[in-house]
């Protein structure tokens, strides 16, 4: 068997996790509380600043050790979800702002001095439907001026900076629905209560997602990422990178309930034998034990692919179906698993199986990836 090329490096994000136990998580999921100690100490260990190149001041690592990193995390009890956007947030920012706006952002970013940690793209009206937002940028002079409104903008108020995607051009002016939209870089700092309200949503899970209300907030023409008209391409660029980093994620979670339902079921003792031993708990949590192997090697099939520069559309979106699947398969096995006990706040099982529902739907839910593969892949009639 060939040593895990990672191993250094899971094991000095395991070691930092370590820090982070159980009743951490169960404590800032009981308060709806931000882990900030957290995402301070993943901050300064440099793990967030994984994918900025080093001439920014990165660690110029490749989307194979960022997903590790991230899987890491979950694999722990964790939730990474309170600091992964900020590892793949910032690829629009690397990839298609100006050489001024890197040198100014970036470098803080890796400091951990500017936090980068929320994207605005959803909207109550438009869901899936991306081309179909409303939330206008209208250039007046050196300023864009923004109305509208965003749903499920995650770590608002945990960030310094948003990016924000907007229509330029209106839908009756473009020549396909997905022209005209521009990607903005907003300081949240200087935005809130001077044209920018945000409003928490209480959701199943501790994940500091909000509402934001624009009303003719102000931002300067040079905040534009990119060129104007052409964000929905630069958004899907950043996609790939995405769902392989949530792929990870979701394989954290997989090994994780994993190991805590057999570490459970060779202990708990009912009828006089380990319940592990029976057929009917054993085979959920082999099976899942598979599912959750596979997708941990599409996972790296798709960042191998992405990491040379290749194209990995279809690696990067089977890898997120299939580890998503895996995921809460695994979750509902460890529920049964542990039987009443799952319910129990204290074994944790109730929180990560909240937590591992949420990839079925967001940041891109299921049936959009099977729409995809069916298209893309098979070359079926597009479906929507
Ligand atoms: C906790 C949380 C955090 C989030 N964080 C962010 C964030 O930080 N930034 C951001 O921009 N967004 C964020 N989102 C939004 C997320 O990306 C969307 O919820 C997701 O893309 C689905 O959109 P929707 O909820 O509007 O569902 P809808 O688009 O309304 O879809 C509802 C259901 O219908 C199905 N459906 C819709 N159209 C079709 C079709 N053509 N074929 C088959 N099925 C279809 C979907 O699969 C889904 O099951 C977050 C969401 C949640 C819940």
């Amino acid at each position: 068997m060939t040593a895990d090329p990672y191993a250094e490096l899971r094991d000095g994000v395991r070691r930092l996790c370590a820090r982070f136990p159980d009743h951490y998580w169960r404590r800032v999921d009981g308060d709806g509380a931000y882990p900030t100690e957290f995402v301070q100490a993943m901050t300064e260990a440099g793990y967030l600043a994984a994918l900025i190149p080093e001439e920014y001041g990165g660690a110029g690592l490749g989307v194979a050790e960022a997903s590790v990193i991230l899987e890491e995390v979950n694999r722990s009890g964790g939730n990474a979800a309170a600091c992964h956007a900020q590892m793949y947030i910032m690829g629009t920012l690397l990839r298609h702002g100006s050489e001024a706006q890197k040198r100014a952002y970036l470098p803080a970013i890796a400091r951990g001095e500017v936090r980068l940690q929320a994207f605005g793209v959803t909207e109550p009206d438009a869901g899936s439907d991306t081309a179909a937002i409303r939330t206008t940028a209208v250039r007046r002079g050196d300023r864009y001026v923004i109305r509208g409104q965003k749903i499920w903008t995650s770590r608002a108020q945990h960030s310094d900076l948003m990016l924000l995607l907007a229509r330029t051009t209106p839908l009756d002016q473009v020549r396909r629905r997905t022209d005209g939209l521009s990607i903005f870089l907003v300081d949240l700092r200087e935005a809130v209560g001077q044209g920018l309200t945000i409003r928490p949503i209480e959701t199943m899970i501790n994940h500091h997602t909000c509402e934001l209300f624009f009303d003719d907030l102000e931002v300067p023409a040079d905040n534009l990422i990119g060129e104007e008209g052409k964000g929905f391409t630069y958004l899907l660029d950043g996609l790939n990178a995405e769902r392989i980093l949530i792929a990870a994620e979701c394989i954290g979670d997989g090994y994780w309930f994993i190991e805590r339902a057999t570490q459970y079921a060779r202990q708990r003792v009912v009828f006089g034998r380990p319940i592990g031993q029976n057929q009917g708990v054993q085979f959920p949590l082999a099976r899942a034990y598979a599912h959750v192997r596979a997708a941990d090697l599409m996972r790296f099939e798709a960042a191998r692919r992405f990491d040379a520069g290749l194209p990995c559309g279809p690696e990067a979106n089977m890898a997120k179906l299939l580890a998503a699947d895996a995921s809460w398969e695994a979750a509902n096995a460890a529920l049964q698993t542990f039987g009443g006990f799952g319910f129990a706040r204290e074994y944790d099982i109730e929180r990560k199986f909240r937590e591992t529902r949420l990839y079925q739907v967001a940041p891109v839910s299921t049936n959009l990836i099977l729409a995809y593969i069916a298209h893309k892949v098979l070359g079926l009639p597009k479906s929507y």
